[in-house]
């Protein structure tokens, strides 16, 4: 099946449909047994999506799960109430105390929050490396690294991380490679054709797509799949069927949001190339993004989402710049299909591995489907405000 038609027709089995185009939303905590026959199969085949009992699943949450396994080429797929759950989840799932775990320095901030004030709390030892380390990683693992924990792009600074080379020293040392898949998303990052044991995805951005519900995921092969459930359902994550029939329905559309995120937001990264404000463009597509040749190599495109960094600024003529914004709203998170801008202070703070040198401060957009010459003048003025307060 060709990857369009794919989209169309995956998490749409009849068992969960009923013959609706769209699996319905099932409201349901109990689901009930005819026999006990039935119900000692429905607990012997927990993982194999049998009706049981709602924290373990539903039809909705189902076929959601399928419809990811299909997307990322995956054995199974377990769902989060949201992307930092999912995150936690696998981590948890596969470290004990006296382990230990390498995570990029770039890593989105919460992942790096979770390291110190849980892993570090369990008795896990954390080093955060270098992003663009790539085969180097082995001078890193030591007898009790049990994780390497990827992130490609970054958050904020946008490093691209070579996956494949990491997991090449990983696999030679039996340990298993986590990747944050969440900007790659399941169409322009295949993770299972790179190396990687576990993909995550918080759903909350460009799967769901429209803002409006949270969702996470860990895709993997089969030899984990059964450990990841059994140990995420100790920690009692289930998802809401309402939110997993959100994220379906955004699948269907994902691959051409996605075209349309890309194309505008390519516009934008020129244009800003040419703004004598700014230092350089962090986006993955551009050769000025550190990594850009890998991404190249490994991803088939890019979307929405990327920083850039101004020569010089400070917090007056950053704020002019952000709260006079007419398109651009203020605001955490991405992957909806509107517009947001971020300013980014102390990215220093933010790393303990490697360098931040650049005197101006970092700006981070989600380029939404508004018409990029609305968006463009919109960031014109904002320059404008910016130099005014400078
Ligand atoms: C937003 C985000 C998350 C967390 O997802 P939530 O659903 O907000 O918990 C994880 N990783 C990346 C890269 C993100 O951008």
């Amino acid at each position: 099946m060709k990857e369009d038609t794919k989209i169309a027709s995956i998490g749409r089995d009849k068992r969960y449909t009923h013959g609706a185009i769209n699996t319905p939303v099932y409201h349901a905590s109990t689901l009930t047994f005819d026999t006990v026959r039935d119900m000692k199969n429905a607990t012997a085949n927990r993982h194999k999506g049998t009706l049981s009992y709602g924290r373990r699943g539903n039809p909705t949450t189902y076929a959601l799960s399928d419809a990811m396994c299909a997307l990322e080429g995956a054995d199974g797929c377990f769902l989060y109430p949201s992307g930092l759950a999912a995150i936690s989840g696998a981590i948890l799932s596969f470290v004990k105390t006296g382990d230990h775990i390498l995570i990029a320095d770039g890593v989105y901030e919460p992942t790096r929050s979770f390291a110190h004030k849980i892993l570090k709390k369990m008795g896990v030892q954390v080093t955060f490396y270098d992003p663009l380390i790539g085969a180097n990683i082995k001078n890193l693992i030591q007898e009790n690294t049990r994780i390497i924990f990827v992130e490609s792009p970054c958050s904020v600074t946008m490093e691209i991380q070579d996956i494949p080379a990491i997991a090449v020293s990983a696999h030679e040392r039996g340990v298993l490679v986590m990747m944050d898949n969440t900007w790659g998303t399941p169409l322009h990052f295949k993770p299972f054709d790179h190396g990687v044991d576990f993909s995550i995805h918080a759903g909350t951005k460009y799967i769901v797509g429209h803002s409006d519900a949270m969702m996470g995921s860990v895709s993997t092969r089969k030899e984990y799949y059964n450990e990841l459930c059994d140990m995420s359902y100790q920690m009692g994550y289930a998802m809401a069927p309402d939110d997993a029939y959100l994220a379906l329905r955004g699948i269907r559309t994902l691959k051409v949001r996605l075209k349309q995120h890309e194309k505008n937001a390519l516009k934008i990264a020129q244009w800003l190339e040419t703004r004598p404000e700014v230092d350089h463009v962090r986006h993955p597509a551009l050769k000025t993004c550190p990594g850009h040749e890998i991404w190249k190599r490994d991803f088939t495109g890019s979307n929405g989402l990327f920083s850039f960094v101004l020569k010089e600024g400070h917090e007056t003529a950053t704020t002019a710049m952000m709260e006079g914004m007419s398109h651009f709203k203020m605001g955490f998170s991405w992957g909806g299909y509107e517009s947001l801008i971020l300013t980014y202070y102390g990215i220093k703070n933010y790393r303990t591995t490697t360098e931040w040198n650049y005197k101006g401060p970092l700006i981070r957009l989600h380029v939404g489907l508004e018409d990029p010459e609305d968006l463009i003048a919109d960031l014109d003025r904002a320059f404008q405000r910016f130099n005014d307060n400078l």
